[in-house]
């Protein structure tokens, strides 16, 4: 089988020949551990499922630590061009260098290849020890912007001559009274457009129309930021109605029909629409949402967020469903194909090479993974497996410790245990 790289074709959709190249970054601390536990298991899979007319034809690409000293570099140039030459990658955790340079790898990486939305699915998994009392409720598709807000870099230290002409500015503009401290004050700047709320608001309503779900929801603290997160609730409404017209029905249309028919006659309309399967874009503010994923959070399925808020939201829902040695990400830009998959957890430097760790959060990115290059039967391998395996409380240390009767494996061990499973048939679904 000759290996070829996964292109993009004429028609928006990346193109996957039988032996795709993909590009790998097995990361720091934990992150070999992980990783090869993740590749056995995703490689096994796709034996199981193909036999031997497919397989992965792995790449390795230097980053953080290890790059640092073969290269000198904590991510070389060469690095950035086969993630930008080969479309498709998949990432263990680095450790973000101390000191000058580059902030964060994963932001380079994010920001250099326009990756403008993170994706992270939250699903709890039956068994999984959880600190809610109902986790299965939990079933949420987070989009979170990537490339802008205060997120964007944009900082300038007080006492500096930058934060001095950063003042002298907002003197200019009649609005130096609304700082309280100015000779203390560093200044943030939260930039957020019309343009890239349309992008990411697009991906999540197309994401709700693929896979059938029944609402996408605007997180935002428009009552607060008018014009950045508010511009976010009044954009994505607008792209919602503009370009999913006859799919969506939004809280805009709803409140509408209130003002000029009544309360009665919109939430007919609303279950109406319900009925005819539109997806309701409906907006709740962030603070509120935190709240609500704890109280209620069977009433939310697609959530659409700005960058800030996007983080405290993923860890939380995280939390909620067993914690970040299971929660897997990806960041993707849907125009270009570029997408990188990523372990959402650090590199938990005390646990490296102790083969100790769970490796669900990569090897669920790399089902991710299988799933945007449509090896959608290897990835559902992968999960049911996954199931049978916590299921039967064979689990590294941070289940164990958590659950009654469990049998501890190291995180080779759990890779052999998930393989050996690839057989079990678990129905795909929520909450499984
Ligand atoms: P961390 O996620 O590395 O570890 C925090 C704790 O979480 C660990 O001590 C461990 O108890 C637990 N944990 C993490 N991964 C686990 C796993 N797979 N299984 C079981 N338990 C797990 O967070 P940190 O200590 O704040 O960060 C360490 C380093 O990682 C820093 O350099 C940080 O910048 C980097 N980091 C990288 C990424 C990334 O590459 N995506 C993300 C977060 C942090």
């Amino acid at each position: 089988m000759v290996s070829q790289k996964i292109t993009m074709g004429n028609d928006g959709k990346i193109v996957v020949p039988d032996s795709p190249i993909i590009p790998f970054i097995e990361g720091d601390g934990i992150g070999p551990d992980v990783w090869h536990a993740s590749k056995a298991v995703i490689d096994a899979s796709i034996t199981h499922c193909y036999g031997n007319k497919r397989q992965i034809h792995w790449k390795e690409m230097l980053a953080g630590e290890k790059a640092f000293n073969q290269t000198g570099e904590w991510l070389p140039k060469e690095t950035l061009n086969i993630a930008n030459d080969y479309l498709v990658s998949i990432k263990g955790p680095l450790t973000t260098p101390v000191g000058g340079g580059i902030r964060s790898l994963n932001v380079a990486l994010r920001q250099t290849l326009d990756l403008y939305v993170c994706l992270r699915p939250v699903h709890w998994f039956h068994g999984v020890p959880s600190p809610v009392k109902h986790p299965e409720n939990v079933d949420m598709v987070i989009f979170r912007e990537n490339t802008e807000d205060i997120y964007a870099g944009i900082e300038f230290n007080y006492n500096t001559p930058e934060a001095k002409e950063v003042f002298k500015l907002l003197e200019k503009l009649n609005v130096s009274n609304k700082v309280r401290f100015p000779d203390t004050s560093s200044f943030g700047i939260k930039p957020v457009s019309k343009e890239g709320t349309e992008r990411l608001v697009r991906a999540a309503i197309q994401y709700a129309v693929t896979h059938h779900k029944p609402s996408v929801t605007l997180v935002h603290k428009g009552n607060i930021m008018k014009f950045t997160e508010g511009g976010f609730k009044q954009w994505g409404y607008e792209l919602a109605e503009a370009e999913f017209g006859s799919q969506t029905y939004t809280w805009t249309q709803w409140e509408k029909t209130k003002a000029s028919m009544g309360e009665n006659t919109a939430n007919e309309e609303l279950k109406h629409a319900q009925a005819q399967g539109k997806i309701i874009v409906n907006d709740v503010i962030a603070d509120n949402f935190l709240q609500q994923i704890l109280l209620s959070p069977k009433d939310y399925s697609v959530i659409a967020t700005l960058n800030l808020n996007g983080d405290y939201i993923s860890d939380a829902l995280a939390a909620a469903v067993g914690g970040i040695g299971i929660a897997p990400g990806a960041n993707i830009n849907y125009n270009t194909g570029h997408a990188v998959f990523e372990a959402t957890h650090g590199t938990a430097p005390r646990f490296a090479n102790t083969d100790t760790m769970n490796p669900s959060s990569l090897l669920l990115s790399g089902v991710m993974m299988l799933e945007y290059i449509g090896w959608t039967e290897a990835a559902n391998c992968i999960l049911s497996a996954l199931k049978t395996t916590i299921m039967r409380k064979r689990v590294t240390i941070d289940f164990y410790n958590l659950m009654h009767d469990a049998t501890l494996l190291k995180t080779s061990e759990f890779a052999q245990e998930i393989i050996k499973n690839l057989d079990t048939k678990i129905a795909i679904g929520k909450a499984d």
